[in-house]
């Protein structure tokens, strides 16, 4: 995961480690190098500009050149901003208490791949003793439909869909009625995707949000896509008030810059990432643990 990043920031470290005396001049050229491998890593502009301002007026100060271990010492200023930027993280799902219906509204655009981790959330929930039902909120696109049937197959959760609507409000509020019914206790909406974020779609999720009253809404965005997926989370934040963001495809060569920006620019965390397109492949993001891994 981050592979060119993990080897850039090693390079700045070597340069930051390799004098015997940590000199100012020395420190200025790491940490010019640690800033190229996070705009390389396509971090957001201004989050490295700041970012870098943070960790150069810590590092440059005469405490931290002055000490025994300067190196280690910069190192430690960087892991810990890192993890300022990316966190803190609640992972907690905010659902309500046994014999009622949670709703979590899930967003993103096509390809995203939130239908995939609408099944990843629901076998995880079932794991942990919960029983969810899936919902097809994508009516646009009969294939999406299919797929969250198939889903629901392979996991054994059951699937509420209606192919004679086009209204998706009126498909939640029938599914809450039928998670009722079933005794299913978290409702796990796959709404539509679109190829670009658009009006008419913004305007459905709107709908969706403001009638039907989901717990939380959480957009899944494909890291893949770098500032992309940064900026689909910004708008799709202006528009729904976000409660989190799912990040998939972090098992691919995802440069990084996405899942490290994204807290940052948007206010909103990053709960989760996948790591995979098999459906156990949804692990809780932990700013520390990715931090340390970035580190190496
Ligand atoms: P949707 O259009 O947003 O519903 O996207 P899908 O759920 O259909 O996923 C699109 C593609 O991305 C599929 O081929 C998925 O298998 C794949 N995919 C989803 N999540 C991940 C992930 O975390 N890692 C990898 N490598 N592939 C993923």
């Amino acid at each position: 995961m981050f592979d060119a990043l993990q080897e850039n920031l090693g390079a700045a470290f070597k340069t930051l480690r390799g004098q015997g005396k940590l000199t100012e001049s020395n420190m200025r050229e790491g940490l010019k190098l640690v800033e190229k491998a996070l705009l390389e890593a396509d971090v957001s502009y201004d989050v490295v500009g700041a970012f870098m301002k943070r960790v150069s007026e810590q590092s440059l100060g005469e405490k931290v050149l002055s000490s025994l271990r300067p190196n280690e010492q910069v190192m430690g200023i960087i892991y810990q901003e890192l993890v300022n930027l990316m966190g803190p993280v609640d992972h907690s799902l905010h659902l309500k208490g046994k014999g009622e219906v949670t709703v979590l509204m899930m967003c993103g655009l096509q390809g995203s791949g939130k239908t995939t981790t609408c099944g990843k959330l629901g076998k995880m929930l079932k794991e942990n003793g919960r029983r969810p039902l899936l919902v097809a909120a994508d009516l646009q696109r009969p294939a999406a439909i299919d797929q969250l049937h198939v889903l629901g197959e392979q996991l054994d959760i059951p699937v509420y869909s209606d192919r004679t609507t086009q209204d998706p409000v009126k498909v939640t509020a029938n599914a809450v009625e039928r998670a009722k019914k079933l005794e299913a206790d978290v409702v796990i909406l796959d709404t539509a995707g679109r190829l670009h974020i658009d009006d008419e779609l913004m305007q459905q999720l709107r709908q969706i949000d403001q009638r039907c009253h989901p717990d939380q809404v959480y957009l899944v965005v494909d890291g893949m896509t770098g500032q992309d997926a940064v900026n689909s989370a910004k708008a799709f934040n202006e528009a729904l008030e976000l409660d989190g963001v799912i990040m998939t495809k972090l098992d691919g060569d995802a440069r990084g810059g996405a899942a490290i920006s994204v807290k940052e620019v948007t206010g909103v965390p990053l709960k989760f990432m996948g790591t995979g397109e098999h459906l156990e492949n949804l692990e809780p993001f932990h700013p520390e643990r990715m931090a340390g891994r970035i580190l190496g």
